[in-house]
């Protein structure tokens, strides 16, 4: 049963199913993988084994009785910085190094009252902040294609554990593309939903109007079958929308297998093309919209906001919700605390200064600077104002294409320890942020090597086609086969 780790959901699902193995032997297969390789892509925080063996049993014993949940059994994982009742949130961050969350995330409850299983926690980037995961307290994961590398961030554990083969799915968050460029970096498939599909109760805010939760897979499929168990409303988040989930899984299966793509129109920015972008990556992406017009589809020239415009917009607007956010964290509820504090004024600076790394203060400062009275209107107010136009260039760019395909990231994963300065890794978010100041769905898949490394392609959807992405990519992953490409660890 070595191969266990490479089987897809469905896959899973079927040998769960049909008795090839049960819920604690691959329960314990993905463990063991773990402690053996972990040590060295340092993807988890937190590893859960006893509780997720005590919960393959149950599911192995509830099987045997009569339930016939699908995935009931299937393991997956949580980015730490989702809400996991008796268990470690740290969200990667001293401040809540030490914190039990005394309930779980809607999305969280969601995914078990399906019946996957949680092998643990998730490293990540601290408080969601961060394009690389070198920020987080826990040290920084390493890039299972290259240990040298970083894995991309914020949600770098999530996709690193999926393609390491730690296991088959798990979540993550994207506030600002912290789904899709780890999952360009590490060579496998991301998805962030359209703000709203997703409830946020029990996620730790980042920036409340962008954070969105979704799921990485290797495939489509697989992430569908997440995406599927995570989604729906939630009367518990008051920006969580009250519309019917699809059936993402039931219509991938109708995706056809001759000219899947017939019909469909894809917007290719220019704007997205321009200097920065690696000319080898672009070669990939150039490669897979060939391959997307071999399987039916038109490509269709269309404009959008220019990539620095929005970048700016996004660095000035995350930040004021942050620092707003982070207010909460003052060392006296819960988090951290410094120790022997002289007084009140002592208690919150140093708990906050010793609890919160470098970026998360960087953020702060900047958020409260555009926040303050006297600059609010000439930077928060502004950036809204600009928020609005980059939404309205992405609704007419969708007047004339059903979907806009774009690189991920500029790059493939960079070197870790690289020293870049913070607006030079701002920078490699780019092609990811519009779509959350936008609210769109969006994904990234796999489409080749550069050097090694993989690349993926962005596709952005109109509000509520995820469907779009999801049977899109499964039609070019019909077609293709580098989402099926293991790195070689140990
Ligand atoms: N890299 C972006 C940032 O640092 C996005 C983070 C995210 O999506 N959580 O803000």
């Amino acid at each position: 049963m070595t191969t266990l780790h490479t089987l897809s959901v469905r896959e899973i699902a079927d040998g769960l199913h049909t008795k090839q193995f049960s819920s604690v032997e691959l329960t314990q297969h993905f463990l063991d993988r773990i402690a053996t390789h972990d040590k060295a892509v340092n993807s988890f925080v937190t590893v859960t084994a006893d509780l997720a063996l005590e919960q393959a049993r149950l599911a192995d014993d509830l099987r045997a009785k009569g339930d016939t949940r699908p995935l009931l059994g299937v393991p997956m994982a949580h980015k730490d910085n989702l809400c996991t009742q008796g268990v470690l949130t740290t969200c990667g961050s001293k401040m809540l190094s030490n914190f039990v969350a005394p309930y779980n995330a809607t999305l969280v409850e969601n995914i078990a009252n399906q019946g996957f299983i949680s092998l643990g926690k998730l490293n990540m980037d601290e408080f969601a902040m961060g394009s690389d995961n070198e920020k987080s307290y826990f040290g920084a994961v390493h890039n299972p294609y290259d240990l040298d590398r970083v894995p991309g961030g914020s949600s770098g554990g999530s996709a690193s554990a999926v393609a390491s083969g730690f296991v088959p799915v798990a979540t993550g968050s994207d506030t600002g593309g912290s789904i899709r460029q780890p999952a360009s970096f590490c060579g496998v498939t991301g998805i962030k939903p359209t703000y709203g599909r997703v409830s946020r109760f029990g996620m730790v805010a980042y920036a409340s109007s962008f954070d969105q939760a979704g799921a990485f897979g290797r495939s489509a499929l697989d992430c569908a079958y997440l995406l599927q168990a995570m989604s729906g409303y939630d009367p518990k988040d008051s920006t969580s929308v009250n519309k019917e989930v699809p059936n993402w899984v039931g219509e991938l299966d109708k995706v056809a297998s001759d000219k899947p793509l017939a019909g469909l129109r894809v917007g290719v920015p220019q704007e997205y093309f321009g200097t920065g972008l690696n000319a080898d990556v672009k070669a990939k992406i150039d490669d897979a919209l060939k391959v997307y017009q071999e399987l039916g589809a038109t490509l269709v020239d269309v404009h959008l906001t220019d990539p620095q415009i929005t970048l700016a917009t996004y660095y000035l607007l995350a930040p004021a919700e942050a620092s707003s956010n982070l207010s909460r964290f003052d060392g006296v509820r819960y988090g951290y605390r410094c120790e022997n504090p002289a007084d009140l004024h002592d208690l919150y600076t140093r708990s906050r200064s010793e609890g919160f790394g470098a970026e998360v203060q960087r953020r702060i400062i900047m958020g409260t600077y555009a926040l303050s009275a006297g600059y609010f209107d000439a930077y928060y107010v502004k950036a809204q104002k600009v928020r609005r136009l980059i939404l309205n260039d992405f609704l007419k760019a969708f007047e004339t294409c059903d979907i806009i395909a774009t690189p991920t990231a500029p790059t493939v994963a960079y070197k870790l320890g690289e020293n870049l300065s913070p607006a030079e890794i701002y920078m490699g978010d780019v092609y990811t942020i519009g779509v959350n100041l936008a609210g769109l769905p969006s994904l990234s898949h796999p489409v080749g090597f550069v050097g090694g490394l993989p690349v993926g392609l962005q596709l952005i959807g109109k509000h509520w086609a995820e469907n779009t992405l999801l049977n899109t990519t499964h039609a070019y992953q019909g077609a293709t086969a580098f989402h099926k490409e293991l790195p070689k660890l140990g």
